[in-house]
């Protein structure tokens, strides 16, 4: 299915934009004709603002006839970027109230957010975190990391450290190597999960230096893959994922439920069970945070429950994430999913797949 593409068009693609470039510019993509040329003023206000970045692989993506627009939408720069709603907040899940030093965010108890780099391999238009991540916003330095290293340290708590940013599989595998060593030597640190778009993203990344990384510490790693549509689960992804998992990986699947490129039972559908075919296992599916020029992407939760209604019964359970809410200003995540019981403890009614009410005993 992602191979259908124009192969000729592809090619020509890549000779015009000079093959192995990520696009970072408008004029770049009008270039190409991805955009407009008259355009391109308007969509530099936009990049001004919030990074870009596109790879070649998604490049490759944004090519194809059938699938392109749900990939368009993710990562070209649009105009309505520019739009700000009363609703939307710079910072939409409190992480600065969290933040005991730099690069650690610290929400709940048992699990902290270490963010090494706020640069990502590709800026996905919606990002939560879109006014602190891109290129200028750079990484942790020495210094940095170990204030941020010693605050796990000594905060016995922390029985989970989320890699997170920006983009932690960005970061040379000499870095990534010196961080994951300094965590698996924290002996309350009892297991790592690292949040990344790169394997979708930018699967050649994931190369043996890499995996070699990660099957060297003694602490299970979790990866978290940031996958919204089944065109992005690409055959190179897919083998990307397929190396991952034989490096000692468990790989987990976070989409967010976006207008235009996945609010529809059946695309999430294909994307679920894509996932468990690439041995994903999906685990979150993210209401949309509010963060500025977002509003266009956003799908009111009425809606969300009843897509998710859709897939309950038709679809593995394997299959089926939490649907999800970071709810605004920091006060932690909950699930939103439809709910099936009605009535009090005396009288409780529950509804099937079907939509069927069935009584429930008593007591
Ligand atoms: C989302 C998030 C986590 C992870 O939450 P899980 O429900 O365990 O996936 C941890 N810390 C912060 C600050 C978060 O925003
Ligand atoms: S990869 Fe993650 S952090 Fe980077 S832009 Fe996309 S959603 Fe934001």
């Amino acid at each position: 299915m992602p191979q259908k593409g124009n192969r000729t068009a592809i090619k020509q693609t890549h000779m015009n934009a000079s093959p192995g470039q990520t696009l970072r510019t408008p004029r770049q993509l009008a270039r190409i004709g991805l955009v407009k040329s008259t355009d391109v003023a308007g969509l530099e206000q936009v990049t001004t603002r919030y990074a870009m970045a596109i790879t070649p692989h998604v490049l490759e993506l944004l090519r194809q006839p059938e699938e392109g627009n749900a990939i368009a939408r993710q990562y070209l720069p649009s105009v309505h970027e520019l739009i700000a709603t009363p609703n939307e907040i710079s910072d939409p899940i409190g992480d600065a109230a969290h933040s005991p030093v730099k690069g650690v965010i610290h929400r709940y108890p048992d699990r902290a957010l270490l963010m090494p780099t706020q640069v990502c391999a590709v800026y996905c238009r919606f990002c939560f975190r879109r006014e602190a991540v891109g290129p200028d916003y750079g990484a942790l330095n020495d210094a940095e990391l170990e204030t941020a290293l010693n605050y796990i340290r000594q905060s016995p708590a922390i029985w989970e450290v989320i890699l997170t940013g920006g983009d932690p599989l960005i970061l040379s595998a000499r870095r990534l190597s010196e961080i994951i060593a300094a965590l698996d030597d924290i002996p309350h640190v009892a297991t790592l999960r690292i949040h990344s778009r790169v394997p979708v993203a930018a699967p050649e990344r994931i190369d043996q230096a890499l995996l070699d990384v990660l099957a060297a510490t003694h602490k299970p790693i979790n990866l978290a893959i940031h996958c919204n549509h089944a065109a992005e689960l690409t055959p190179a992804a897919v083998a990307a994922c397929q190396r991952l998992r034989k490096s000692g990986v468990a790989l987990f699947g976070q989409s967010v439920l976006l207008k235009g490129v996945n609010d529809d039972a059946v695309i999430l559908e294909a994307l679920f069970r894509g996932m468990v075919a690439a041995g994903i296992k999906p685990y979150y599916l993210h209401q949309l945070d509010r963060a500025p020029g977002t509003s266009h992407f956003a799908v009111p939760i009425s809606r969300g429950q009843e897509i998710v209604k859709n897939l309950r019964g038709k679809l593995s359970g394997l299959a089926q994430p939490t649907y999800i809410l970071d709810i605004p200003g920091g006060a932690g995540k909950v699930p939103i999913g439809p709910g099936y019981l009605s009535g009090d403890d005396n009288y409780l009614m529950v509804e099937d797949p079907h939509g069927a009410k069935h009584a429930l005993p008593a007591g």
